[in-house]
């Protein structure tokens, strides 16, 4: 896909994992673009505000996005690797395409997803990697509850 416009709509998912981090959460944003390049839904990371362990970044983008017909062509958008959980989400839903804003700090499900026949692009975004890093400096506990490493 056109390197561009992934990068165009990671600011869109970067948006929203600044959001996030304004609210005292956790700084993972993303977001759903339709088959037509329009914006279907946008969210982030609500475990802190919601008290919600499955409030996902790319959940929210997902929720927020409502009912479509069909995700074929659809592109999830989100700032950091996807974990299992919303890996599963895209296999599940035929979600087509993946931009990952960076997997440096967290690797998730993107390889995976690869193998299954969905388009992947990783950005090595040096933004989304700087935000992750300086939040999982800050709050190691937060993060290693977010992934379940404890
Ligand atoms: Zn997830």
């Amino acid at each position: 896909m056109d390197q561009e416009q992934a990068r165009r709509w990671l600011a869109t998912a970067l948006d929203e994992a600044r959001a996030g981090l304004a609210e005292g959460g956790i700084p993972i944003g993303a977001a759903l673009y339709g088959a037509d390049g329009s914006l279907l839904g946008r969210g982030h990371n609500r475990r802190v505000q919601d008290g919600d362990p499955s409030a996902h970044g790319e959940t929210a983008a997902f929720r927020a996005a409502g009912r479509q017909r069909s995700y074929r062509g659809t592109t999830m958008v989100t700032t950091l690797s996807p974990c299992w959980y919303c890996s599963g989400l895209v296999r599940q839903f035929g979600i087509s395409r993946v931009v990952v804003g960076e997997a440096e700090t967290f690797h998730g499900g993107h390889d995976w997803l690869a193998e299954h026949g969905v388009e992947v692009l990783v950005l090595d975004d040096p933004e989304c990697v700087g935000l992750m890093r300086e939040f999982i400096e800050r709050n190691p506990a937060l993060w290693s509850e977010d992934i379940g490493d404890e």
